[in-house]
């Protein structure tokens, strides 16, 4: 299980080997993390701020 980064507080985030990417994650400091895979298929976290923002419908 890698432990990855809270992108917010800093703190360590536990990550279960089978996270998907798209996945979200509730920290302990209250933000939600989605899980985004890069390229090189390593994983990193960055702050979910909710749907409907992105897509400019
Ligand atoms: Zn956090």
């Amino acid at each position: 299980m890698p432990t990855l980064k809270c992108p917010v507080c800093g703190g360590p985030v536990e990550v279960p080997d089978d996270a998907m990417p798209g996945e979200l994650i509730d920290h302990d400091c209250g933000v939600t993390l989605e899980v985004v895979k890069r390229d090189d298929g390593s994983i990193e976290l960055r702050p979910f701020e909710g749907v409907g923002e992105d897509w400019g419908e």
